[in-house]
């Protein structure tokens, strides 16, 4: 097992995050609870910021809220200084009422609304990250609304896919996100930018895919844009003062996974654009990132009650626990690997291989295959470790299960930042039907 964080074994023979006893955590708030190790936040946000201020670089480093989201995060998000990336309304709303300051809310998406983008105006959004054509027309036309100059980056799709192990040079960009780089789209898109008079364009955006753990997509994707920057210069005269490379750091999830340190993709980049800068002989632009997983994948936990159990004789044993892919919906959706421990008997000989099984009803509602654990009883405490990004965010309702609460742990204490729903909750919105007009 691998114990990362604050994580530990306590004398107790429990796991302890934060300071806190986990099986105490259970007691207090139920499972399932999802446990963020706040002081790894911390360490995660600072250690990216450190590194572009070691290189000497201006930068942002936005945190791609995606990955999990709520009035707590965000403010905990604001307190280390980041600047945060939204993609919808429901996630500006949050971020605007958590009370982030606006200058620093980056608006992503691939279909915004008129709506989201009249709401981001009027907060005076950072800038908002344009997608395509439909969506210049539409700011274009807002910013005569506004009387004021809307600041943008244009995505760029690099012909870069990254995958975990490795990436792939597309060379073509058969992407729904984004101008294609090399296909003349981002040409046609900056002259209509550059000639509109409501829109100031900062600069490029480009994101090349999730869990990566190397870095020569970042580098390769980082170089073909400084080529086209190389180029706009004559052709357009323009130099953006911001490039933002996006995200996708990969983590540790199990231990055939080996990342690096976000000091070393920052490096590496930064490295990469230098180079490119110095060749050209501008000034160095900005260089943004957008790290959603690495800053809270593994700092968050799920801790779960055993329940029952079934054994298919000479094939495998399942235990099954009071949640599943309605609270993490990773393992069915993209095969998703976990590792996880008794929580309540963490000191014990995990010597036992079992699969624990979801609570939903659906047969490929599994969350780990063929986990080694100690001889599991009903009630003991199974905490699956790295599920911080992606798993509240994504969680739904499937089977009007609840959705878990969150607790922040840190030096001691814990903290409810998400209450568990209820199932009043889950009817809120539910209308009956409509009586029949008696007939007669
Ligand atoms: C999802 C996303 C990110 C964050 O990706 P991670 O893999 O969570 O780091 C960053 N930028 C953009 C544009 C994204 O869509």
């Amino acid at each position: 097992m691998f114990l990362h964080g604050t994580s530990k074994k306590n004398d107790a023979g429990h796991l302890e995050i934060g300071g806190v006893d986990t099986v105490t955590l259970a007691k207090e708030f139920g499972t399932p609870l999802y446990i963020y190790d706040v002081a790894l936040i911390r360490e995660r946000a600072r250690s990216f910021k450190q590194a572009f201020e070691n290189m000497g670089v201006k930068a942002q480093v936005a945190y791609a809220s995606k990955a999990f989201s709520s009035i707590a995060m965000f403010q905990l998000i604001n307190e280390e200084g980041l600047s945060l990336d939204v993609v919808s309304g429901g996630e500006l709303f949050t971020a605007i009422t958590s009370g982030f300051p606006a200058s620093r809310i980056h608006l992503h998406g691939n279909n915004k609304s008129r709506a989201e983008l009249k709401m981001a105006l009027d907060h005076e959004v950072g800038c908002i990250v344009v997608d395509n054509f439909y969506e210049i027309e539409l700011i274009d036309e807002l910013s005569k609304e506004y009387s004021r100059k809307v600041p943008i980056l244009l995505r760029v799709t690099p012909g870069v896919e990254a995958h975990t192990h490795d990436y792939i040079t597309t060379g073509q960009e058969d992407s729904k996100f984004g101008f294609g780089l090399l296909n003349g789209q981002i040409e046609q898109a900056m002259k209509t930018v550059l000639d509109s008079e409501g829109i100031h364009l900062l600069g490029i955006h480009c994101h090349i895919g999730s869990q990566i753990f190397d870095t020569a997509g970042f580098v390769l994707a980082a170089e073909r844009v400084f080529e086209k920057i190389n180029a706009w210069k004559e052709e357009f005269s323009y130099i953006p003062e911001v490039v933002n490379l996006g995200g996708g750091f990969g983590i540790r999830y199990t231990k055939e996974d080996e990342p690096l340190p976000a000091t070393y993709y920052v490096e590496q980049i930064v490295e990469a654009v230098k180079k490119q800068v110095d060749d050209m002989g501008i000034t160095m632009p900005e260089i943004w990132i957008e790290p959603g997983r690495s800053l809270v994948g593994d700092a968050g936990t799920t801790l779960y009650t055993v329940g029952s159990k079934k054994t298919v004789p000479n094939i495998r044993e399942y235990v099954a626990i009071d949640g599943g892919m309605s609270d993490n919906i990773r393992p069915a959706l993209y095969q998703a690997k976990y590792e996880a421990v008794l929580a309540n008997r963490v000191t014990e000989n995990h010597d036992k291989t079992v699969s624990i099984a979801g609570k939903c009803c659906e047969s490929g509602d599994m969350l780990i295959w063929d986990l080694p654990l100690p001889e599991v009883q009903a009630k003991d405490l199974l905490a699956v470790f790295c599920t911080g990004a992606y798993g509240y965010s994504m969680a739904n309702n499937y089977n009007r299960i609840p959705r878990p609460a969150v607790v922040f742990v840190e030096n001691g204490e814990a903290q409810l930042v998400i209450k568990r729903e209820s199932y009043e909750d889950l009817i809120m919105n539910d209308l009956p039907l409509k009586s029949k007009v008696s007939q007669g």
